[in-house]
């Protein structure tokens, strides 16, 4: 071929490209394209078509058989959908129970779309317990700081490991959703606890096109898995709101995460024997005070009756677990509870408030004690879910200080599964936040602005925290030379070189407009300057990054986790371990 020829058929086939992929996108199949689905886990199947079509020209066929039959469940097809002037199949709870590939080919009799599955089996069951930890936006720099702090580094050596990074098993995981390379928490959860990729704000489905946001096509959850089909316990432990969108991808199926009391109902019907963070006010009727729900429903009175004990103190929580609890609901704080900085040492925050918060290493101890009472193993996800909303403003010491309380957390798990040999540890984040360790602060060196002391390579040194405490932490933050820690990506703030031992960092807050100006409270700190935010003016604090996360893994079927891993692979470790796709036993 002449050059000319070759240029004018790599033109043609680019061209052929964009228009295959423009006339494919209009029409959408779900599950999408590439998902690795259970066999046996039920899923909806719902095809969109691009406007209203006839059902006589409509033919959808999974590996050339009728859909309906294939997917064992009855399809609907709906001529006009609500809020989208086109037509639709729908098929709710499908599932495949024989492994393969499967090919779906969906056509209206103009266009025609193909997207394949893989559903895949597991071995029998190795694991009879699955502790599964998310350091919500743990990156890499909170890891190394929490390392630094908590174990001292000195000469270049490390005093001693966290127990996240003593585990065998380790990957690097990929966390970006069907939409966009930057996930979120819901969805980047909801990879975890089904498997299946979906879009940032979405929970246990895919979202599709109508407006109803608890409509959406769903995919089934690890909880509601374990539960079905080995009659296992679920425990969901948090610190933030337990609505909020990681401990909530453990049983919710919304489009939209802030879809709070409906959660609070999933919730209910999903008979987790163990739910424990804050979010109260999502859990009391209407014209209780405090409350922020839009309905009369008391969730209190409604887990009461279903014998759960209600808690919500740390010495309440601690009086309930020894007796013979078998289901706990403890609700700490109508919204976010405090992270370990304002609850053991600085008293700031909320804690004046809210004194009897407990700490999450204790919840996982009375975690543990109740769900081992149950006598088919339990699946628990507990979440350090402050060291995110930490991160978003740019306050990384109270984030790094989650960090360490994760970790302790982690050795508590880590004696209770080395001791039984039977439980499956996980330590993974959802996802990543812009902030990197360039050195330290020094107060002694000298210089005109704070800038100056930035030491860097050699003279960054080592910071000279305290020794930490019995439990892990430096009784101080605010040494003379300490970590510089920055953000890539953040709105107009003023940089203080230094720990907000006032509280929680605001870096921003909403000027004319919705743009988002630098907070003028920090104007006045020493040797503050502005820093220009380099996002779009309507983000009022840092984002998420696309970096990829890391994954440790100990006990019966960690001996997967290797290199790099999909986030949806994270969910095949655990029912892997847990034999829930094994052929015989459905
Ligand atoms: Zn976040």
């Amino acid at each position: 071929m002449t050059r000319a020829r070759i240029r004018a058929t790599v033109i043609l086939t680019v061209v052929c490209a964009i228009l295959g992929a423009a006339r494919a996108d209009a029409l959408t199949i779900f599950p999408v394209d590439r998902a690795e689905i259970l066999a046996g886990a039920r899923f909806d199947f719902k095809v969109e078509f691009d406007g209203v079509v006839s059902p006589g020209d409509v033919r959808v066929t999974v590996n050339g058989m009728d859909h309906a039959k294939m997917l064992g469940a009855a399809a609907r097809f709906i001529e006009t959908e609500p809020g989208a002037n086109a037509s639709a199949v729908l098929l709710r709870d499908a599932s495949l129970s024989r492994p393969g590939s499967y090919s779906i080919v969906a056509t209206d009799g103009k266009q025609t779309k193909t997207v394949v599955w893989e559903v895949y089996s597991t071995g029998p069951r190795k694991a009879r317990n699955v502790i599964l930890f998310i350091g919500d936006g743990m990156s890499m720099a909170h890891r190394t700081a929490a390392r630094i702090l908590s174990k001292r580094i000195t000469e270049g050596r490390y005093h001693g490991k966290l127990a996240m990074d003593a585990m065998p098993y380790m990957a690097l995981v990929g966390t970006s959703g069907v939409d966009s390379v930057i996930t979120d928490s819901a969805n980047s959860a909801s990879a975890y606890t089904t498997g299946h990729k979906s879009s940032v704000n979405a929970l246990g489905v895919y979202a599709d096109r109508t407006p109803d946001t608890l409509d959406d096509p769903k995919v089934e959850t690890i909880t509601s898995l374990v539960k079905r089909r080995l009659g296992m316990a679920v425990g969901v432990v948090t610190n933030t709101e337990v609505e909020d969108a990681t401990p909530a991808a453990m049983v919710a199926h919304t489009r939209r995460r802030s879809d709070y009391d409906p959660i609070v109902g999933m919730f209910y019907e999903s008979k987790v024997e163990v739910l424990m963070g804050g979010g109260s006010a999502h859990f009391l009727p209407q014209s209780a005070p405090g409350s922020r729900r839009k309905d009369e429903t008391d969730y209190l009175a409604k887990f009461r009756d279903a014998g759960y004990t209600v808690v919500s103190t740390d010495q309440e929580m601690k009086a309930a677990s020894p007796a013979e609890t078998k289901k706990l609901l403890g609700l700490f704080h109508p919204g976010n509870m405090d992270g370990v900085l304002d609850r053991k040492f600085l008293k700031k925050g909320t804690v004046e408030r809210y004194p009897h918060q407990p700490d999450l290493v204790d919840q996982l101890k009375s975690a543990l004690e109740i769900l081992s009472r149950h006598d088919k193993g339990f699946v628990l996800m507990v979440e350090s879910g402050l060291i995110d909303k930490y991160s978003h403003p740019l306050d990384w010491e109270r984030a790094v200080m989650d960090t360490i309380m994760l970790d302790r957390a982690v050795e508590v798990a880590k004696e209770f599964a080395g001791r039984r040999r039977d439980t499956l540890v996980l330590v993974v984040a959802d996802h990543s936040h812009g902030l990197s360790i360039v050195g330290t602060v020094d107060d002694e060196t000298q210089g005109e602005q704070m800038r100056d002391k930035v030491g860097v390579y050699e003279k960054a040194r080592f910071p000279n925290y305290p020794p930490p405490n019995a439990e892990g932490y430096p009784e101080r933050l605010d040494v003379s030379r300490r970590l510089a820690i920055f953000f890539s990506g953040h709105p107009d703030y003023y940089e203080t070189w230094r720990p907000k031992l006032d509280g929680p960092f605001v870096p921003a807050v909403a000027g004319p407009d919705k743009r988002f100006i630098a907070n003028e409270k920090f104007k006045d700190a020493p040797g503050a300057v502005l820093r220009p935010g380099n996002l779009p003016r309507d983000a009022p604090q840092a984002v998420h990054t696309g970096e990829d996360v890391v994954l440790t893994g100990m006990g019966p079927g960690a001996e997967v986790i290797k290199g790099f891993m999909d986030n949806t692979e994270v969910f095949r470790v655990m029912v892997n371990a847990l034999g829930l796709g094994q052929e015989a036993k459905r």
